[in-house]
């Protein structure tokens, strides 16, 4: 061999971070570098085995598919070896050399997070060849690709830098072999090795032997028959499948014959993994055909606001040797998609029917996959409007209900769903647009999340029902039938004059300018002296203050029309009438708080400025009137 041939290269600099962040923060879960080289070992022999199907490889074809471990108590080594597809050259200088996920910004700051709070976590990162460190002192990686080009071995000690050379006499698949750190000579011995893989990698699909000696028992669980699988080996399943430790919060085993043969099984997990600072999740679910995998962490199989799910599909209907850029576009995937994800939103609505307290607990952790799927995907929008939960006027503070239990408590009268977003419950109760549903005993849903208003409005109305935000300019309250004529006088007495009222209008009209399109005397309002309200019905003020963080100033510009309801029973109002003849600036003064009054209960921006200005010059006047 010749010099040139063997290169020394220095890790990228997020390896090496990555590097030590699992070997410094990582190594007291040391066990978890068996579970991540036997998971690849794996990985590279389903990718063979589709392979084979796709393009009937000749190099080494009869080698069968199994991972092999080798261990020395003696000279402390370890060996792990597949038949898996191998590497060539440059696939192990990419594989083992660079992170791939080192694009996405703050990655590094995650991981090392992730790596304190939980060390399972790291599963999900995919850094997993790298946890070798936590117990190599020196790590070799003899590997040969399926297409039977030259082999070669890659070689480090988890530093800054690795080697490549080429290596002759190589079968194909990848040979790793470790010497042992001095204090995890545990690693070399059998009972070890046996005691991980029973723990972790019991259902990895192919034989995993210790000293020639099958370990595991190979089995694909998602295709026997549910009678026969017990309630751990299920369990079991699940943290295999979703590098898990924990228990699935729910799951689905499925299996139908026709129109398609369809054999699922998917988890819900406890966590939300996106939340927990880690980014965007992967799809979690595998697609395979009569057992083998094709598609793993499939993009088609499944929705993308199903990511949170683990587990498999298997369909026999499938062509085996489809290839992965084929799925997306293949009218059987698609089918198959739609069954299962229309059997699994049946699920979900099944089991919050069976048990609402653990609907509760997966609503407040996965709710906003569901609202992300009823604003991105029409497809099943319909569908999921039954999965949603909101608080509501008619239950207590924290209780969720339903569309179709409001629905329930509907009077004959009433045509429409409402619903009013804000930041709080009280700050939703105190605020002016409850008013009038209280006082005709109209049940109104209280959407709390920024996102609520988008979600509600996609989904546009649920069985028949429009879906109304209680912002909308044009709203009318069903009447409450017994006391109809007592909306003639409120709680704070007589309503001004018709004459009156329209000469207030068009002097706030006049003292508001373009700030508001117009001003109306309000038949919605009880106690409060004014409310804004939205003319375009799409646009509620949530979604609006959404808008407006994201663009700031440019967006202000682009604001909705509102116009400014005013109670024409409150006293406020009427003193306005009168002041805007004997003391103008005042009258002028309190318009413009009332308005900026009304905007921040509606959640939209006022300028602060002014407005503290203008209530220092209000309280100035009311003080030295004493
Ligand atoms: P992940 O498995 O999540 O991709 P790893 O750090 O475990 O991340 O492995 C990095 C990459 O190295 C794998 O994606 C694979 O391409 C390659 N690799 C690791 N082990 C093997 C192996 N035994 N055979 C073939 N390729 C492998
Ligand atoms: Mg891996």
């Amino acid at each position: 061999m010749t010099e040139a041939q063997v290169e020394t290269k220095q890790f990228q600099a997020e390896t090496r971070k990555v590097l030590d962040i699992v070997i410094n923060s990582l190594y007291t879960e040391r066990d978890i570098f068996v579970r991540e080289l036997i998971s690849n070992a794996a990985d590279a022999m389903e990718k063979y085995r589709h392979q084979s199907l796709v393009d009937k490889p000749e190099f080494d074809n009869h080698m069968p598919l199994e991972i092999n471990i080798d261990c020395d108590d003696k000279t402390h080594t370890l060996t792990v070896t597949d038949t898996g597809i191998g590497m060539t050259r440059e696939e192990l200088e990419t594989n083992l050399g660079t992170i791939a996920h080192s694009g996405s910004g703050n990655f590094l700051e995650e991981l090392a997070e992730a790596a304190k709070k939980d060390v399972n976590l790291i599963g999900q990162f995919g850094v997993g060849f790298y946890s070798v460190f936590m117990a190599a002192k020196k790590v070799r990686v003899q590997t040969r690709s399926w297409d039977g080009s030259e082999g070669h071995e890659w070689e480090s000690d988890g530093g800054g830098s690795y080697t490549v050379k080429p290596c002759e006499g190589l079968h194909r698949g990848t040979k790793i072999i470790i010497e042992l750190k001095d204090d995890a000579q545990e690693y070399g011995t059998k009972f070890t090795l046996e005691r991980i893989i029973t723990q972790y990698s019991t259902f990895v699909p192919f034989p995993v032997k210790v000293e020639g000696k099958t370990v595991n028992t190979v089995q694909a669980i998602w295709s026997r028959s549910k009678s026969e699988i017990t309630e751990e080996e299920y369990t079991e399943f699940y943290k295999f499948i979703g590098n898990a430790v924990d228990e699935p919060l729910y799951q689905l085993h499925f299996s139908a014959d026709a129109p398609l043969a369809i054999n699922s099984l998917l988890y819900v997990p406890q966590e939300n993994f996106e939340t927990l600072g880690m980014g965007r999740m992967q799809p979690g679910v595998n697609l395979y055909c009569q057992k083998v995998l094709i598609d793993q962490h499939s993009e088609n199989i499944l929705p993308e606001w199903l990511r949170f799910l683990k587990g498999v599909v298997d369909s026999e209907d499938l062509p085996l040797n489809i290839s992965r850029q084929t799925l997306q576009d293949n009218a059987l995937v698609m089918k198959l998609r739609k069954v299962i994800t229309k059997r699994f939103i049946k699920f979900l609505a099944e089991e919050a029917g069976k048990d609402s307290e653990k609907y509760q607990k997966f609503w407040k952790t996965f709710g906003i996959f569901i609202k992300e799927g009823v604003t991105t995907d029409f497809e099943y929008q319909k569908d999921l409007g039954k999965l949603l939960r909101f608080e509501s006027s008619a239950g207590e503070s924290g209780q969720m209900i339903s569309l179709d239990e409001y629905i329930d408590r509907m009077k004959d009268s009433q045509e429409n769903i409402y619903y009013i977003n804000g930041p709080s419950r009280s700050a939703i109760e105190y605020g002016p647009y409850v008013e009038m549903f209280k006082k005709r005993e109209v049940e109104i849903l209280y959407t709390l999340e920024p996102i609520d208003d988008f979600v509600l409005n996609h989904l546009g109305e649920y069985e028949g029902k429009k879906l109304l935000s209680a912002d909308r300019a044009d709203l009318r309250l069903p009447e409450k039938e017994s006391d109809a004529e007592k909306d003639e006088t409120t709680e704070q007495g007589k309503k001004l004059e018709a004459e009156k009222i329209t000469e207030l209008c068009s002097y706030l009209k006049e003292v508001l300018g373009e700030r508001v399109k117009e001003v109306k005397s309000s038949d919605r309002l009880v106690d409060s002296p004014a409310m804004i309200v939205n003319v375009d019905g799409h646009m509620t003020s949530s979604m609006e203050r959404i808008m407006q963080a994201q663009g700031g100033e440019a967006n202000l510009a682009m604001a909705g029309k509102k116009d400014l309801e005013i109670n024409p029973a409150s006293s406020l109002m009427k003193k306005i009438v009168g002041l805007k003849d004997t003391d103008s600036n005042f009258a002028k003064d309190i318009a413009e708080q009332v308005f900026d009054n009304a905007m921040i209960q509606a959640g939209l921006l006022v300028d602060s400025q002014q407005m503290v200005n203008r209530s220092y010059r209000i309280l100035e006047h009311v003080a030295g009137e004493e």
